[in-house]
């Protein structure tokens, strides 16, 4: 079959079973190709297209796409034992969940493996549950966690959980960055208080300086829980290993997902204390479970990830290549201050806002069509988001910045002349 052929055929099966509406938003934003293969930073299409991957999967390609160390591990484990017998014990569990018990913070030293950033929450909130006897939850507007029930309860976007009313009990909304909603929402029914340190989906926000560490006092002092979701923001994507280490907060229990499959396993992690494991599952260790969670292959992509982060200073590089990214975005803020309202965030975790809707749609379209991919955040249309591989080079970055520009610039003039 041609290119064309094969773009229709696969068109129309999107449209006829899987999903018609999102068919067409594909199309709509400029992704009406279909993708045949990838690495490093570079998505291939069936056209012939290369595209320069800036949204990385929504977090999930730190290491870029196929990253030959994971995928040799992977392989090789393939080699020998793909999944687990769920009788006798495993290496590659074993090994990634002490890994994860040294390069967490704090005591965090038990792992609860799985398969997505959604089962990594509804882990968190099932642990704190029982850990705590408590039943309820502070969580964020704006806040995204999954979407599945537990999950979606703590999200904070209406459209998503409104059609599924009534959601989980227990759970209350309060404003990101706001300690005084938190301090009064937060009771002695609170099993947890679950944030991002940063928003992802919420449009790439940065609290305060203090807040989190705020959050870990109220925590303290009432016996609620502090479950930190990284699942965006964990594994070197920010700058840091983990993004409340910058502000030296350790939480009671974390949530991992995306990253730690190195771009080619799905993998999510909850990591807790040993006294909240204790709680949680020393009167009975089949509490909470999963047939698929920490099967051998998706370990060892865990394993292979954590070893490269390390040995290429992947955390390093994020906070480099992101300073650029972030300077090179500023400098085209400054020339469209009417379209643009903000540049921000913290390594390679770039959200741009724009003033009006439709320059950020058509934005989002021209760099695809410059051969550049970039994506909302869900749940704020006006924000735009940069997260690229933490391999990207400089000149990949000046590519990106280069494509957003002349998209801007283009989107801007189409809307004056309508
Ligand atoms: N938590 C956070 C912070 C996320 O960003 C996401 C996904 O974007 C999730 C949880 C849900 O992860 P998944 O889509 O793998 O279920």
């Amino acid at each position: 079959m041609n290119p064309e052929s094969i773009i229709e055929s696969v068109i129309s099966k999107y449209q006829d079973y899987v999903n018609p509406g999102l068919a067409s938003l594909m199309k709509f934003g400029g992704f009406g190709d279909v993708e045949v293969s990838a690495s490093g930073c570079i998505v291939r299409t069936a056209t012939g297209g290369e595209y320069l991957d800036c949204l990385g999967g929504y977090g999930v390609f730190t290491l870029g796409h196929s990253h030959p160390d994971v995928v040799d591990a992977v392989r090789r484990q393939l080699d020998k034992m793909a999944l687990s017998s769920r009788t006798f014990f495993q290496e590659p569990l074993a090994l990634l969940a002490e890994r994860l018990a040294q390069v967490t913070p704090g005591n965090l030293q038990y792992s609860f493996l799985c398969n997505s950033g959604t089962e990594a929450v509804e882990g968190a909130l099932k642990i704190a549950r029982v850990a705590t006897g408590r039943t309820g939850f502070v969580c964020t507007v704006g806040g995204f966690h999954g979407k599945s029930m537990g999950s979606l309860s703590a999200t904070g976007r209406e459209v998503f959980r409104k059609p599924f009313d009534p959601l989980v009990p227990g759970f209350v909304h309060v404003p990101f960055d706001d300690m005084e909603a938190i301090e009064e929402a937060v009771d002695e029914n609170t099993a947890g208080v679950i944030v991002e340190p940063i928003q992802g989906e919420g449009g790439i926000r940065c609290p305060g300086p203090n807040y989190l560490q705020r959050l870990r006092e109220i925590c303290d002092r009432t016996g609620a829980l502090l479950i930190l979701d990284e699942v965006q923001t964990g594994l070197a994507r920010t700058g840091a290993m983990f993004a409340c280490d910058h502000w030296s907060v350790v939480p009671d229990i974390m949530t991992l997902a995306k990253a730690l499959g190195g771009g080619v396993m799905p993998i999510g992690a909850v990591v807790s204390t040993p006294s909240i494991w204790e709680a949680a599952f020393g009167e009975n260790p089949l509490l909470h479970t999963s047939t698929f969670g920490g099967n051998p292959l998706a370990c060892a992509a865990g394993l292979a990830t954590l070893r490269v982060i390390e040995r290429d200073g992947l955390v390093d590089r994020a906070r480099d290549r992101g300073a650029q990214l972030i300077e090179g975005l500023r400098n085209v803020h400054a020339r469209f201050p009417d379209a643009l309202a903000d540049v921000r965030g913290m390594g390679m975790m770039i959200g741009v806002e724009f003033k009006v809707k439709d320059v950020a749609e058509l934005s989002i379209n021209g760099m695809a069509r410059r051969g550049v991919i970039a994506a909302y955040t869900l749940n704020n249309p006006y924000v735009i988001r940069f997260e690229p591989p933490v391999v990207i080079t400089p000149e990949q970055v000046d590519q990106a910045v280069t494509a957003f520009s002349e998209a801007v610039e283009e989107a801007v003039g189409m809307l004056a002349d309508l």
